[in-house]
């Protein structure tokens, strides 16, 4: 059961930032998944698929081990148009209570030495990988949300109505 309206995103108006995509009752909780997006779409490039597959490896690694939060840690993988991850956490946060987990998470990729789990019993596409890669987006992406900390806009969807398909249906999309 939905506990936010979903509404659609402006995709030509959004920029990089941390934002709620939407939340939902699970059980008799909640999760709320994040967007969590390093790219403006269709404006810049989208992120290379090895450095992006390797980013997913090494945060994946940090947020499961983050002491504060790897029990709410649901799910973090990458979007199919490779401009950002999403990040579904237990519980109901705004997403300026996830900055500095998410600022972290990408400052460790910094330090990686190597990238996690890539073994083929481990991981599906194990040649499909860049550690310096996924260090320069990273690193791009620390800058970005240190420089715009205090942005209201890093933190809000640029939002439209959802549209409808000509059979009257909701479309959904990322
Ligand atoms: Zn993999």
């Amino acid at each position: 059961m939905k506990m936010i309206e979903s509404f659609s995103v402006d995709h030509t108006k959004i920029v990089p930032g941390i934002f709620v995509s939407r939340a939902d009752k699970v059980g008799g909780g909640a999760v709320t998944t994040y967007d969590i997006r390093l790219k403006r779409p269709n404006v810049e490039p989208a992120i290379d698929a090895a450095a992006m597959h390797s980013l997913e490896h090494l945060i994946a690694t940090t947020l499961r081990n983050d002491p504060e939060n790897k029990d709410d840690v649901v799910y973090w993988g990458p979007m199919g148009c490779l401009t950002g991850f999403y990040l579904i956490l237990k519980g109901v946060r705004p997403s300026r209570d996830i900055y500095g987990l998410v600022l972290n998470a990408f400052r460790s990729v910094g330090d990686a030495a190597e990238v996690p789990g890539t073994a083929p019993e481990n991981c599906g596409n194990c040649l499909l990988h860049d550690l310096e890669g996924a260090k320069r987006y990273a690193a791009e992406f620390v800058s970005y949300l240190e420089a715009h900390a205090d942005d209201p806009a890093i933190f809000e969807y640029p939002k439209t109505d959802r549209p409808l398909t000509e059979d009257g249906r909701n479309f959904y999309d990322s």
